[in-house]
């Protein structure tokens, strides 16, 4: 009998805020022994080329992307939620997709440019070319290439740290960007031809996440899959969505959300079943054969 896949559905390159070329990235779940790897990079396709080249024979590449989004708390009186929507198999030429990640990568621009001049004003020893030096030409930028910046001046000792005490959400030196309300994004890769699974609904050390009855209204509205097994997702919430996504008819997904350096999370380090790829690929179905080779007979 073969052996079951390896599939790790979320990956972050250069392209966004990892510190693995694309290329690197691929070479990385080679290493891992990775059938099947997505790259998810924050509100951009641009790795998607440069890993599709680099992919060695028997490899699978899932396209997509990581959406910056707004949710509703589902908790009355409550403002938004910054909550995360990967989208797969999706036309990165769509033209709703292209105009919106292009203003989101300028959002993440003007935002990070923003808040090193905070930094730099109230006495840090960085500038705005210092946070540049990590980000490669057109590539979304994101508070990670601050935190690298800031361990290289020897600011702080990590990019977790840097998090820790300087960059989280609220901190002085935050500053906000407008994201997707997350219906509209949904919608989108919907008709782009892809299927939208909701990241890490439940990474409590993020910040406020949303109720279950929003994950509900979400799958009413399109959603096709939930990310269950992640890093951040403790285990009496990866059971409380297990559960839910039972009840809701929701695919399930596991995933490392590799960021080569920039955490210390290995790629594969947690993973997705054959039959949740099988079943995201028959619901992206209609899409524009981004994955090609697709359905995935290959996996059983
Ligand atoms: P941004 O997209 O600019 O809002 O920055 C958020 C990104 O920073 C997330 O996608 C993570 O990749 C990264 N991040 C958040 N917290 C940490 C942390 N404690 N250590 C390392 N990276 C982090
Ligand atoms: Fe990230
Ligand atoms: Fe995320
Ligand atoms: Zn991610």
């Amino acid at each position: 009998m073969p052996r079951s896949p390896r599939i790790d559905l979320h990956t972050h390159s250069t392209a966004s805020d990892g510190t693995d070329s694309p290329a690197a990235l691929v070479a990385a779940a080679a290493g891992a022994e990775v059938d099947v790897v997505a790259i998810t990079d924050h509100d951009t396709t641009g790795g998607w080329d440069e890993a599709a080249t680099a992919l060695p024979a028997g490899m699978r590449l899932v396209r997509g992307a990581e959406f910056s989004c707004v949710s509703p708390s589902g908790r009355d009186g409550e403002r938004d939620v910054s909550v995360h929507l990967l989208g797969y198999l999706f036309d990165p030429a769509h033209p709703a997709i292209e105009a919106e990640q292009a203003r989101l990568r300028e959002e993440r621009h003007r935002r990070l440019v923003g808040m090193t001049e905070r930094m730099a004003a109230d006495g840090y020893p960085i500038d705005v070319e210092a946070v540049f030096a990590y980000l490669p030409a057109g590539a979304s930028a994101g508070r990670p290439h601050l935190a690298r910046a800031l361990v290289a001046a020897g600011v702080v000792e990590s990019v977790n740290a840097a998090f820790a005490t300087l960059l989280y959400t609220g901190s002085p030196y935050y500053v906000p960007k407008a994201d997707t309300p997350v219906r509209a994004a949904i919608e989108m890769v919907r008709a782009a031809g892809g299927v939208a699974v909701f990241a890490h609904p439940l990474a409590r050390g993020r910040g406020r996440v949303v109720e279950p009855s929003v994950i509900a209204d979400l799958t009413a509205a399109g959603l096709g899959g939930v990310e269950v097994e992640h890093p951040d997702h403790a285990e009496p919430d990866r059971a409380l969505l297990r559960g839910l996504a039972a009840e809701l008819g929701l695919v399930t997904t596991g995933s490392s959300d590799y960021h080569g350096t920039n955490k210390t999370t290995p790629i594969a380090a947690e993973t997705t079943t054959g039959d949740a790829l099988d079943e995201l690929v028959a619901r992206a179905a209609g899409g524009v054969g981004v994955l090609t080779g697709c359905p995935l007979p290959w996996f059983r």
